[in-house]
């Protein structure tokens, strides 16, 4: 089945959705059984019953309902996956992921480019649980293998990088990875799993921020993983003994915003270019970061293993300060500064100090990177708008 195909029919099975087009909504803490038998056929094979996929049954509201079920049934057709696991947000699957395969005096290896909070679990929760994290450069390659050591038990990608939009070499990685039993976790919400499907090139476990473009719609916050046969009933149980569970309401929400993901992504992707391409040739703009970018490191893997781009990118401003950055940014008609991004408005983001905190390549350009969401609205108001604030980043920097 092509993919777009799959988005429209994923968890749609007749048992979610009786004679509705969707999924029935049904919220509950309790699920009530009739006859022993039955309770003991949902809860006590666990391994059959609870597969995150097509077999698993109704148990109790934390392990969800039907209309979990319908979700995690669509994300493991989308993602290629044996099962999925639904958590309140995008940090909380990253962060369960982690804590499901890392045990005290483990050694993790963290890509340098991933997002921000990644890194503080790492800093703060896993380092005061005894474990080891040394971080590695995104461009690295099958030279990973210099880095492992006896007690590397995870090694964790973000492709393209948060903020500076490295695209890793995934299967250089993966191979280095199975040549020492190491479990590899790749945060995959930059493309969504209709753009790249880390386990078809051997990634055990596919992690999300649904709050973006899954969902799509800037009103809710979800977090899903997706694994293969060998990485899952170990992120099923650890998941299941950390008590994470998703309101249904989100879920449903999210499953609603999938419908349409292929058309807003290539939708995205189109009017960022539009607009990346307008600023590549702007005088104050010295860089675009942007994967479909040549300039972009990575560029090369990015052809080769992805099949499209979204609406993000960022920019190196080739002079800038605080002052004239607020200049520029304030008075955005169409672009609100705001976290998060993959809803259908248009999002800017002055990026701050986190690539300076990086172990292996800190930046050090502070107020000159800006962040950029391109959303559904049409391309010539973005870029007037873009045009005006940049003209007043001239005159803040002229009068300085
Ligand atoms: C937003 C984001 C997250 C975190 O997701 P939340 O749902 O906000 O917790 C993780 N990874 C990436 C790449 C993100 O952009």
């Amino acid at each position: 089945m092509k993919k777009d195909t799959a988005l429209i029919t994923a968890g749609r099975d007749k048992k979610y959705t009786g004679s509705a087009v969707n999924p029935k909504l049904s919220r509950a803490s309790t699920i009530v059984f009739d006859t022993v038998a039955e309770m003991a056929q949902a809860g006590f094979d666990k391994n059959y019953q609870f597969d995150g996929g097509s077999q698993a049954a109704e148990y109790y509201g934390r392990r969800g309902t039907s209309t979990t079920l319908a979700f995690n049934d669509a994300m493991c057709e989308l993602e290629g996956a044996v099962g999925s696991y639904v958590y309140p947000c995008g940090t909380a699957a990253i962060t369960a992921s982690l804590l499901s395969f890392l045990s005290a005096g483990d050694h993790l290896l963290m890509v340098d480019s991933v997002y921000e909070p990644t890194r503080e679990f790492c800093q703060g929760t896993l380092a005061r649980m005894g474990i080891d994290v040394s971080y590695y450069d995104p461009m690295i390659g099958k030279r990973i293998s210099s880095l492992v050591q006896d007690n590397t038990k995870v090694i964790f990608l973000e492709s393209p990088g948060s903020l500076t939009m490295e695209v890793q070499d995934v299967p250089s990685i993966v191979e280095a990875a199975k040549a020492n039993s190491i479990t590899t976790m790749i945060d995959n919400t930059y493309a969504s799993p209709f753009n790249f499907r880390p386990l078809d090139f051997g990634v055990d476990v596919s992690i999300h921020s649904a709050t973006k473009y899954l969902n799509g719609h800037s009103d809710v916050m979800l977090g899903v993983a997706s694994a293969n046969a060998n990485a899952w009933p170990q992120l099923r149980d650890n998941s299941y003994e950390l008590g994470q569970c998703a309101s249904v309401d989100d879920i449903y929400t999210t499953l609603r915003g999938i419908r349409t993901l292929g058309v807003r992504m290539r939708e995205h992707q189109a009017n960022a270019l539009k607009v990346a391409s307008w600023l590549e040739k702007h005088d104050l703009v010295e860089r675009v970061l942007h994967p479909a970018f040549e300039s972009c490191p990575g560029y090369e893997f990015f052809q080769r293993d992805f099949s499209g781009a979204n609406g993000l990118f960022s920019i190196v401003l080739r002079d800038a300060n605080r002052k004239a950055v607020s200049a520029m940014l304030d008075d955005l008609v169409h672009f609100k500064m705001g976290f998060s991004w993959g809803g259908f408005e248009s999002l800017i983001l002055p990026v701050g100090s986190a690539p300076a905190k990086r172990a292996q390549a800190p930046w050090k350009l502070d107020s000159r990177l800006i962040r950029l969401h391109i959303g559904l609205e049409d391309s010539d108001d973005l870029i007037q708008d873009l045009s005006a604030g940049l003209e007043r980043l001239r005159e803040e920097l002229t009068n300085a």
